[in-house]
C-alpha cells in the first residue's frame, strides 16, 4: 500500500481499548512510558505485552507475520530478542495499526486489550530542517495521530509526545533529510537468563 493511512480508522484502532489498560491510563496521563535514552531497542507488533509475558506466550508460529498486509514483520535473529519471534522492521514500511497481526495470534502473545503503541519517535535537531528556519512540516503532516503525538513548536523544533505517539513510523518515512531526523525507539531486549522456555501451543 501507499504511505497514506485513514486517520479516523487509525485513531479508532488506537483508542478502542479497555479503560483500565496501560494504554488508556497512559493516554490519560496516569501511566508511565519509557522516555530515557536506550542504546538498542526494537519494535514488537502492537498489542504485545511486556517481554517476559510475550516470550512466554509466543510459539513462533509466524501467523502474525503472514497476516500483516504491509509485510513489515520479520523473525528476530538476535537471541536477546527471542529468535524467531516477530519484530517490526521499520525500514520495510510504517505500521498502519490494522491489527491483523493481533487478530491472527492464537496464543495470546498479541492482545487487543494491551497497549497498542509499539514505541515512539525520537527527534534529532542536528539534521532537522525546522532547526534551520526552513518551513518543513512533513513529519507532522504524515502523522496519523496528530498534535497529541507530534508538533513543531516555534523556536524549539519537533516535539514528540510519548503518550500519544505510537511508534508507527509514518513521520520517519516522511522525513526528507539524510540521515533522517527522526528514528523509532522501541523496547530494550531482555537478558537471556530471564527468557522463559519457548512455549508450545496451548490449544488447537
Ligand atoms: S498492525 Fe497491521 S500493519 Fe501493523 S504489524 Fe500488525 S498486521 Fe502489520
Ligand atoms: S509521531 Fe511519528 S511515530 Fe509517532 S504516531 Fe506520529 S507518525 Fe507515528
Amino acid at each position: 500500500m501507499g504511505e497514506k493511512v485513514d486517520r479516523a480508522g487509525f485513531l479508532r484502532r488506537l483508542f478502542f481499548v479497555d479503560s483500565g489498560t496501560q494504554a488508556a491510563r497512559a493516554l490519560r496521563g496516569e501511566g508511565s512510558y519509557p522516555t530515557g535514552r536506550i542504546p538498542f531497542t526494537f519494535l514488537r507488533p502492537p498489542g504485545a505485552p511486556l517481554e517476559p509475558q510475550f516470550l512466554s506466550r509466543c510459539t513462533r508460529c509466524d501467523l502474525c507475520r503472514e497476516a500483516c498486509p504491509e509485510k513489515i514483520l520479520v523473525p528476530a535473529q538476535e537471541p536477546l530478542m527471542g529468535r524467531g519471534t516477530p519484530v517490526i522492521d521499520p525500514d520495510l514500511g510504517p505500521c498502519t495499526l490494522c491489527l491483523k497481526c493481533v487478530e491472527a495470534c492464537p496464543d495470546g502473545a498479541l492482545l487487543l486489550d494491551e497497549d497498542r503503541r509499539m514505541g515512539k519517535a525520537v527527534w534529532h535537531a542536528e539534521t532537522c530542517l525546522s532547526s534551520r528556519i526552513v518551513a518543513c512540516v512533513k513529519c507532522v503532516e504524515a502523522c496519523p495521530v496528530g498534535p497529541s503525538a507530534i508538533q513543531i513548536l516555534p523556536g524549539k523544533g519537533v516535539e514528540i509526545y510519548p503518550d500519544g505517539c505510537t511508534g508507527c513510523g509514518f513521520c520517519v518515512r516522511a522525513c526528507p533529510t539524510e540521515p533522517r531526523s527522526l528514528h523509532l525507539q522501541g523496547r530494550p531486549p531482555m537478558p537471556l537468563r530471564g527468557h522463559p522456555p519457548v512455549p508450545t501451543r496451548r490449544h488447537g
